[in-house]
């Protein structure tokens, strides 16, 4: 099921809500979205997904031009799936949106820095540029821990805007887990 949303309001959590978030609003075709403006609309994925219950991580994904292809938040906990990260859903959704598993000269924006299963979905996919809010330096596979966006070995380097919004990103987290009260667990 696609779900098309209104982009730039605070899209209603529902668990019946399909799986990917496929972006095809009229109103969006051929309007270019910068840095910022795509991170502010993947901080409103984060938020959606925090009151799901989810760790609270947004993504969206931009076409070559900048035009807006998709969202996704993580859903890891809604779906039972441990792949349902924001990054790899808003990928499949953008994929199923352009027809093709290639999504060169795209660009993917996320609160978090991608742990090591994003950012290779991110060299998968051929995303040229890889934007994220707050680092993570845990899990983070695109500077933090490792670079998979930049390592010669892979046939594919992607690449790196870190810290766009950062604060925003990583309030979000905080608060979640602070709510948890020493829930502990890793953001991904
Ligand atoms: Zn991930």
């Amino acid at each position: 099921m696609w779900v098309l949303p209104t982009v730039g309001s605070n899209p209603t959590p529902s668990a019946h809500a399909g799986a990917w978030t496929a972006v095809a609003a009229p109103s969006l075709h051929n309007a270019t979205v910068g840095d910022d403006e795509a991170m502010e609309l993947a901080l409103v994925e984060a938020r959606a997904a925090g009151a799901s219950g989810d760790v609270p991580v947004g993504a969206a994904v931009l076409d070559r031009h900048g035009v807006l292809l998709a969202l996704g938040r993580n859903r890891r906990e809604l779906d039972g799936d441990p792949t349902a990260h924001a990054e790899v859903v808003a990928i499949r959704a953008a994929a199923g949106a352009v027809g093709s598993w290639r999504l060169d000269g795209s660009v993917v924006v996320v609160t978090l820095e991608p742990c090591p299963m994003c950012a290779g979905a991110l060299v998968a996919a051929r995303i040229a540029r890889v934007v994220f809010g707050a680092a993570d330096a845990k899990a983070g596979a695109c500077g933090s821990i490792y670079n998979l966006c930049a390592d010669p070995r892979l046939n594919h380097e992607v690449a790196v805007t870190a810290g766009v919004l950062a604060d925003q990103g990583g309030a979000l987290l905080a608060e979640f887990f602070a709510g948890r009260r020493g829930g502990g667990q890793r953001p991904e």
